[in-house]
């Protein structure tokens, strides 16, 4: 048994994510072009895991789904 997950495979590499939920929400955001993205008072973390406490707007989601999201993606190199 020596499979040790040092090295992750390429399929679960994602793109960091820029998420902002409202201050007093804890409902993330990830579509900049979201009615509901915070543009102040807000917490943001950018990160490539979904290990977000809380959860994800279903406007973002289903903008994700028509394709119609912007988000803000950094890729690593
Ligand atoms: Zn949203």
């Amino acid at each position: 048994m020596t499979d040790a997950p040092r090295s992750r495979s390429p399929l679960t590499k994602f793109p960091d994510i820029t998420y902002r939920r409202a201050a007093e929400n804890m409902v993330w955001h990830f579509c900049q072009n979201c009615g509901n993205w915070p543009i102040d008072d807000f917490a943001e973390v950018t990160t490539a895991q979904h290990l977000l406490k809380g959860s994800l707007c279903l406007e973002c989601i289903a903008k994700r789904h028509f394709g119609e999201c912007t988000m803000s993606t950094t890729r690593g190199k």
